[in-house]
């Protein structure tokens, strides 16, 4: 999908709308930013035109000989008057900079707080992603948040311009309409005309330029397979240095290439963009050639005047001020109203994403805290689809938890082990069938305190650059003695009693210079503390000894009783021989639940499922000690 969305005509309400719902959400998260920058904006604006009517005074006294003392009076004040309005504008503006630079930050933590507080199931969902392709380019080609603040302030300014340059004019100008000189009245038409003619030019210069930029870039590239937007993943890709080892051993450079600085090459796309430039400065040029005209027009005219002998000198400098800033002003704000419709219409796509609802029904039902722990889940005939997708995932699935027990999943990748773990913690609906919690269906509870209810460490679980024990706690706030139980009951302790800052060991070195580096098996060792510190009625470990040597996994396996103590339990793994200390055994093949029963019971059946598996990981494990 290209940009070009953002070049198809809109009635001009719409726009006044989109303009009118970006201000409003501005004014939203800061009410004082816009009129704190018009307060400014005026106190800038007067200072030129105090200058000018101060220039023509002096001017206008000198040739009438006035009382030096009282001109001295009227110099000296009008200068600290100019002073102050320059300084309180200086002043007043900086604040406000502050505060759009917080307001711009403010917006981007919006869109992420929004992202970590959706409905987990709709993060992947297609509508989802492409909202966060069109938030990815509008930003990238505009200025983000930032082009709406910036043309409306321009707005703003040329405002006051234009009511400053009336104001100053104004007088001169009524004396010139009087003198009837009708030489000067033709020549001040015909720069009104050019103003209009240049900002006509400019707008059409400035429409071609997106063509080319927004339209004819971006589909070359498309056609072509290059995504400029690959340098998303120039700019952290290569940084990280976790991607460096593949790129080293696969000689990966020409790969990289393609997707990120080869496109900067590309004709397609670096054809229309020397297109865009050239219309770029066309725009530019019309601009300035404008504001020469309107400037070097407005001399000509006091200059006939003057020969007519009926315009003071005064008068000559402040008309000549004043009549170009008109224009140029006038030009502005017909030119900069576009840019602001551009800027909001760049800002929909994010607006959509914060105000995006959330889909899954939130219950209100409190859950009944147990000090017995006694929570039964039922699995009713449950059916799931992933967003997007036409197969089941899971189909009929009825399986029960039952209090304290151990239960392990088996089956091979794809047969839907993890799907029911992200079902039971609530993370997606079903589409058919429901899960109950006692008895009540789930949804009807509160989300938060269902969440409460279980630890769960995800195969592709994350740990995070910060301290140790905030890894744990996963929060700023942690119980040193609890977090270090935990460790050392996840086989962690070792570890930790060798780290010189213990707890507040940094992992990685994104934020500390003496960060550690851990193992794959040492990150699962922490995300498995990380379960136990949340002390929840319920355990799951989805593949958590992937990464583990036989060693470390034995250790984990025969303290896992310890670890779960009452807890119900639920542990995937692929390894056969992990699960046959839990209770029961459950078989998914193909997103049904095939088997059901105790490790003795599931052997036994040669025509099942785990049958073959299990005869299969033992000729692997035999093969293996055989070696
Ligand atoms: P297992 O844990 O048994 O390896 P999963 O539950 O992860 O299997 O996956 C079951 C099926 O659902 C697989 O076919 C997988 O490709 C698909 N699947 C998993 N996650 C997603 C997702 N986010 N979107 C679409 N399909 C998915």
């Amino acid at each position: 999908m290209t940009t070009d969305y953002l070049l198809k005509k809109l009635p001009i309400r719409e726009h006044g709308r989109n303009i009118v719902k970006i201000i409003k959400y501005v004014q939203k998260m800061d009410r004082c930013y816009f009129p704190g920058m018009a307060v400014s904006l005026l106190l800038k604006t007067a200072v030129p035109y105090g200058e000018l009517l101060l220039t023509a005074y002096i001017l206008d006294g000198i040739r009438a000989h006035a009382a030096i003392r009282e001109m001295l009076v009227v110099i000296v004040s009008s200068v600290f008057g100019i002073m102050l309005l320059q300084f309180l504008s200086g002043a007043v503006y900086h604040r406000m900079e502050v505060r759009r630079e917080q307001m711009y930050y403010l917006y981007e933590c919006e869109t992420q707080t929004k992202m970590l507080e959706m409905d987990f199931s709709r993060i992947d969902s297609p509508k989802v992603k492409e909202l966060k392709d069109r938030i990815r380019k509008d930003n990238n080609w505009g200025a983000g948040i930032n082009g709406v603040f910036w043309s409306c302030n321009d707005i703003m300014e040329n405002v006051f311009q234009l009511t400053g340059a009336a104001v100053v004019g104004f007088p001169v100008a009524a004396f010139l309409f009087r003198s009837k000189t009708a030489a000067v009245w033709l020549l001040m038409a015909a720069l009104a005309a050019v103003q209009v003619i240049s900002v006509f030019l400019r707008m059409r210069f400035g429409r071609q330029r997106d063509h080319w930029r927004y339209h004819e870039a971006e589909s070359a590239q498309e056609k072509e397979e290059t995504f400029c937007f690959a340098w998303d993943f120039a700019g952290q890709g290569s940084y990280n240095y976790k991607n460096g080892k593949d790129i080293r051993i696969y000689e990966g450079y020409d790969l990289m290439e393609r997707w990120t600085t080869e496109v900067l090459r590309h004709k397609g796309f670096r054809d229309p963009m020397i297109k865009a430039s050239q219309n770029d400065a066309g725009e530019a040029f019309f601009g300035a050639a404008a504001g020469a005209a309107a400037n070097g027009g407005a001399y000509l005219i006091v200059v006939m005047i003057a020969l007519a002998g009926t315009i003071t000198v005064g008068n000559v400098v402040r008309f000549a001020g004043a009549f170009g800033h008109f224009l140029e002003a006038a030009a502005g704000v017909v030119h900069g109203v576009p840019t602001l419709a551009m800027a909001a219409r760049q800002q929909l796509s994010t607006l959509a994403l914060i105000h995006m609802e959330n889909e899954m029904y939130r219950g209100k039902l409190p859950v009944e805290k147990r000090s017995d722990g006694v929570y039964r889940i039922e699995f009713r005939n449950v059916s799931f689809r992933y967003p997007g997708t036409e197969r089941y995932a899971l189909k009929n699935l009825s399986m029960e938890l039952t209090v304290g027990e151990k239960l392990a999943i088996v089956g091979m990748n794809g047969s839907g082990k993890t799907t029911m773990i992200k079902l039971l913690c609530r993370l997606y609906d079903p589409q058919e069938g429901e899960i109950l919690l006692n008895g009540v269906d789930i949804r009807k509870f509160k989300q938060e305190e269902y969440s409460r209810l279980f630890s769960v460490v995800f195969q592709d679980f994350t740990l995070y650059p910060f301290p140790l024990a905030q890894n744990i706690a996963v929060s700023c706030d942690y119980d040193s003695k609890a977090a270090e139980k935990c460790l050392r009951d996840a086989d962690f302790g070792d570890r930790l009693a060798s780290m010189e800052r213990g707890l507040e060991t940094y992992l990685y070195k994104d934020y500390d210079d003496e960060g550690i580096e851990i193992s794959g098996g040492e990150a699962q060792k922490i995300a498995i503390a990380r379960a136990i510190y949340k002390e929840a009625p319920f355990i799951v470990l989805d593949e958590p000894t992937a990464a583990l040597d036989p060693l470390a996994e034995y250790e984990i396996y025969s303290n896992f009783d310890k670890i779960a103590g009452t807890k119900t339990a639920v542990y995937i793994s692929h390894r056969l021989s992990s699960c046959r200390f839990c209770d029961k055994i459950a078989v998914f093949h193909e997103g049904r639940l095939s088997q059901l029963g105790s490790h003795e019971e599931l052997v036994a059946d040669k025509n099942g499922k785990y049958y073959e598996l299990w005869h299969a990981q033992a000729q692997y494990y035999a093969d293996d000690e055989s070696r």
